[in-house]
């Protein structure tokens, strides 16, 4: 096992997991078998109870676990199934040693971040490395992204613990990657000092960088890069230059122009391949129409959507279409704009703000023809316009919103269980699909696997009314509603689950293929 180490100076925010990720499609087109590892230094346990309005969306792994959203893009750049052991968490090290300390497995030894942390998190990381493929095949390489800034205090623990993995693994199977800002001042000149200091901490801390990736506005060029070998020791070629790309998915080529596969190789001591193109044909696709789709949500931020986004580009890319969205917020937008586009996503949430405002769009996009994808939240708020408008069952709400008829519940076999977290469906579940419906022709199979992130279902008591009103669940798991759609209309389709998190570039999603389609079909907007 040979590991990419990544670590992260100056300032958050960087893109460091971009370039991780990257750096793993770069090999992987090479033909090696790469993992990915996220090590993620706040005490929470997992992501799951974090509010993505601060820290992005919560991305679901099929295992069920929940996740910080650079797990998926590790598994969009290098398309692989990551587990709960692919992100560590310092709440999930602790954990496990002070569970140990009660079981008495130290036998009387003062328990200490060096060596009783430090050796838990080598073992995690191993563990996580070590993890088959599906196919029983392992990893050749394994990323291991060290998130935060060198110099954080919860940092500290992962550090030291990669430092002494450099010493007990062959030199040949350890590189580590430093990924910095490269300002530039008013006057345009690129500034290395903060490089210069972050490079200092990791030496503090026993850490050598063989390869700095300078992020920066603009291409690095080779003076600024002479400087940077000067003061940071290592060799000018190791200097890569990672100007913000247009497309994050243009990454690997950018960097693999600047040559880094050439040194990781002499680093890692990898034979030389030529890569395939395939990710790169993708990318470079030409866009021949373009779409516009309003997402109808109550979180501002973007980056509550990234897979959602990433699934509406991938099936873009597949069908030359560049999808442009408009964020509208459920709460303020205008009813009347909604005809300015030619589809409407709603897409998952929690809680009852705005609600109201994305039922009014479903209705729109219904009665008018308009292409309508929701997704979980959204196809129960499917449901609920359809048993008010068309089911006659006018206080239609769900069990999460408060008093009326619940047509979406907890179903009972889950009441009783008061943890919030306990009443969760997480991670895959299969979907039987009926056969001659849409999501049979966007499938083209009878059974899917998707994964799941909600507690609430489709009311078993109103299928029948809701079913005789024209609507059709054309695929369940047992008596759980996984899809619904609405014959007669050009595309109405909705997903109890989220296709979004098994969307690969070079695998867009069948529900998000159908549904940028039947945007282009539609076209209103230029
Ligand atoms: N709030 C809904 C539920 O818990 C939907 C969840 C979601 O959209 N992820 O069932």
């Amino acid at each position: 096992m040979k590991y990419i180490i990544v670590t992260g100076g100056v300032m958050s925010g960087l893109g460091k997991g971009i370039t991780a990720a990257s750096v793993g499609r770069i090999l992987k087109n090479r033909g090696y078998r790469v993992t990915a590892v996220k090590i993620d230094p706040y005490l929470n346990i997992d992501a799951g109870t974090m509010n993505p309005a601060q820290h992005g969306e919560v991305f679901v792994l099929k295992d069920g676990s929940e996740v910080d959203l650079d797990l998926g893009n590790y598994e969009r750049f290098l398309d692989i199934e990551l587990t709960a052991s692919h992100n560590i968490t310092t709440g999930k090290v602790y954990r496990t040693v002070i569970q140990k300390e009660r079981r008495g497995d130290f036998l009387g030894e003062t328990v200490q971040i060096i060596p009783h942390i430090t050796d838990q998190i080598k073992t995690c990381i191993r563990q996580a490395a070590e993890e088959e493929f599906p196919d029983g095949t392992k990893a050749d390489i394994c990323l291991v992204e060290v998130g935060g800034t060198v110099g954080d205090i919860e940092s500290m623990p992962f550090l030291e613990a990669i430092r002494q993995m450099r010493g007990e693994i062959p030199p040949h199977d350890y590189v580590l990657i430093h990924v910095t800002l490269i300002p530039e001042d008013t006057m345009g000149d690129m500034k290395t000092k903060p490089t210069q200091h972050s490079v200092k901490a990791l030496r503090e801390l026993g850490l050598h960088a063989e390869i700095i990736v300078g992020r920066s506005a603009n291409p690095i060029g080779a003076g600024t890069k002479r400087k940077i070998s000067a003061f940071c020791d290592l060799p000018q070629n190791a200097v890569i230059s990672a100007a913000t790309a247009p497309d994050t998915y243009a990454v690997p080529m950018e960097m693999e122009k600047e040559g880094i596969a050439d040194v990781l190789s002499a680093h890692l001591g990898l034979d030389r391949r030529e890569a395939d193109t395939t990710w790169y044909r993708i990318v470079n696709r030409e866009y021949t129409n373009r779409v516009t789709v309003a997402i109808v949500s109550k979180y501002g931020i973007e980056d509550v959507y990234i897979s959602i986004k990433e699934s509406l580009k991938h099936a873009g890319r597949a069908l030359s279409t560049e999808v442009k969205i408009a964020w509208l917020d459920a709460e303020r937008y205008e009813r009347c704009s909604l005809k300015d586009y030619d589809g409407i996503l709603i897409p998952g949430g929690f809680g009852k703000r705005g609600i109201e405002g994305k039922i009014e769009a479903i209705r729109f996009a219904r009665e008018n023809n308009t292409p309508f994808l929701g997704l979980c939240l959204g196809f129960q708020l499917a449901t609920v316009e359809y048993a008010r408008n068309k089911a006659g069952i006018a206080d239609a709400t769900s069990e999460e919103f408060g008093e009326g008829t619940h047509v979406i519940a907890i179903l009972p076999e889950q009441e009783g269980v008061n943890d919030l977290g306990g009443t969760m469906r997480l991670g895959n579940y299969t979907a039987d699909i009926r056969e001659g419906t849409l999501a049979n022709r966007l499938y083209g199979q009878k059974q899917i696997v998707e994964r799941h992130r909600h507690r609430y279902e489709v009311n078993p008591a109103h299928i029948d009314r809701l079913e005789k009103a024209g609507l059709v669940f054309s695929a369940t798991n047992k008596n759980r509603m996984e899809c619904l759609e609405l014959p007669g209309h050009p595309f109405f389709f909705a997903t109890q689950f989220h296709p979004e998190f098994r969307s690969r570039p070079t695998r867009p999603s069948p529900p998000y293929l159908g549904f940028v389609e039947a945007c282009r079909a539609n076209k209103r907007t230029s």
